[in-house]
């Protein structure tokens, strides 16, 4: 039995983006999916990000801003912030005071840095003292190959870029668990978040004493020698380095149907992917488009490349300054007059797990796009008819919901501190299932859904 008339013409329907998808939407879901898991390959820190993005850009006509003399209609350019924090812009036939299109994700994710001095002995084994970046369950990052990632600065000054991890030959790094067999103690007296305290996220990165006989620490020295003859490295340049532990593990598609993927860094790199096809997509808008991908969220957005700095302004101010109108008073009327979706992950039903959401107003993993009106910000009636009209119009899958129950957390994204400048946003984005883990699920259906939804927001 289907719907009666009237409850079809009355109730809201909570149902698959893959049941409203056309054949040829289906097909696109998984062409995209396949393009997305590449990406998240190429990008486990922010920087790689930056740099992905960068390259994809380019190669559709995207150029740097700072080499860009005069903008007018139609033309592409990106700005790039201290190498952790890009824009795509594509110019529109209005002035900008009449307010631009703007989407905003964020490119770090929650993940291990290394501590200022991390490498120590212990046991005959070396290892690196770390700290959490960002909401992390820190039993989830034990026995987890992981790889490093980042860049440091050498005594010398010049910079290197540091990976190690994710080679098929490459070696992998891991932080290791007590045994069954003796965690009578532990499994008694410490909660499941205190499985592994923050302390105890030591990973192992080294075993073979050097051939040294006045040398103290054998092992350390050893590993610290090994680098030294890769990378040229002393121990205190460490110091001056930002090197992130995440996992080595790569992008797969999960189910018998392939329907859905799983890898870590989605949060939020599953919506910077999808708003970066996006502004890739839009041709000739009639308004600026901005898709911003900032860094620093899952932090508090605090920091010079966070959503906190005055990082927008700064954009509209670098598009003016290359306008055939310098009005810089224009800036604040600009962002006062724009509209903006905070393009963030939100979590998804996960069936073992339901009792953490309220069921009426829950997001469902491959129901499409997923509007969480809430959020810190609270949008208003107006923002979210004119944008339900217009993904309805266009025929993009979303749904409404909350992150989970109001007495059990919650989180804040880009909206709260964008919001500020009078602009009208809303948090609309990809659901996750793991959020926060090694190995997040989304579902190629809200990827291709999320796709669409910035797309016509953006040429709207
Ligand atoms: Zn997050």
């Amino acid at each position: 039995m289907g719907e009666s008339a009237l409850e079809k013409k009355l109730l809201l329907k909570k149902e698959s983006a893959w049941t409203k998808f056309s054949e040829q939407e289906r097909k696109m879901a998984f062409t995209m999916g396949d393009n997305y898991k590449v990406f998240l390959d190429a990008v486990k820190t922010e920087r790689e990000a930056v740099k992905e993005i960068i390259k994809r850009a380019k190669a559709k006509g995207f150029e740097d801003i700072a080499k860009s003399k005069e903008l007018s209609y139609g033309d592409k350019v990106y700005f790039v912030f201290k190498e952790k924090a890009v824009a795509l812009i594509v110019i529109g036939k209005e002035g900008l005071e009449t307010g631009l299109n703007v989407t905003g994700a964020h490119i770090d994710s929650p993940r291990l840095d290394l501590k200022p001095t991390p490498l120590y002995e212990d046991s005959s084994l070396a290892l690196f003292k770390t700290r959490p970046y960002g909401g992390v369950k820190y039993y989830q990052w034990a026995n987890v190959p992981l790889a490093l990632h980042g860049v440091i600065v050498k005594k010398d000054g010049t910079k290197i870029d540091f990976v190690i991890g994710e080679n098929e030959k490459d070696p992998v790094f891991v932080i290791g668990d007590l045994l069954p067999h003796l965690s009578r103690k532990q499994d008694a007296e410490r909660k499941a978040k205190d499985t592994l305290k923050g302390e105890e996220l030591n990973v192992i990165v080294g075993g073979i004493p050097i051939d040294d006989k006045d040398a103290k620490q054998k092992v350390k020295l050893a590993v610290m020698n090994i680098l030294n003859t890769s990378h040229g490295l002393i121990e205190e340049d460490l110091a001056s380095a930002e090197i992130e532990v995440v996992p080595a593990t790569k992008a797969k598609d999960v189910g018998f149907d392939r329907s859905m993927i799983g890898s870590y860094g989605q949060d939020d790199r599953s919506c910077a992917f999808s708003q970066l096809n996006a502004i890739m997509g839009v041709q000739k808008p009639k308004r600026t488009c901005l898709a911003l991908f900032v860094d620093k969220e899952e932090i508090g957005s605090t920091g010079n490349t966070g959503a906190q700095s005055f990082i927008l302004e700064n954009i509209v101010r670098e598009i003016i300054s290359r306008s055939k109108n310098k009005d810089y008073s224009a800036v604040k009327i600009a962002l006062q007059n724009s509209k903006a979706l905070s393009a963030d992950v939100t979590a998804g039903v996960n069936p073992t797990f339901k009792d953490a959401h309220d069921e009426k107003n829950a997001i469902y993993i491959g129901h499409g796009i997923a509007i969480d009106p809430l959020v810190k910000t609270g949008a208003s009636a107006e923002y979210l008819g004119e944008i339900r009209k217009l993904w309805n119009d266009k025929k993009v899958p979303w749904q409404i919901g909350e992150l989970g129950k109001i007495d059990l957390g919650g989180g804040g994204t880009v909206a709260m501190f964008f919001s500020k400048y009078g602009l009208d946003i809303i948090d609309a984005g990809i659901p996750l299932i793991s959020m926060h883990s090694p190995f997040e699920i989304s579902s190629k259906a809200d990827i291709f859904s999320a796709y669409k939804a910035y797309l016509v927001f953006l040429s709207s």
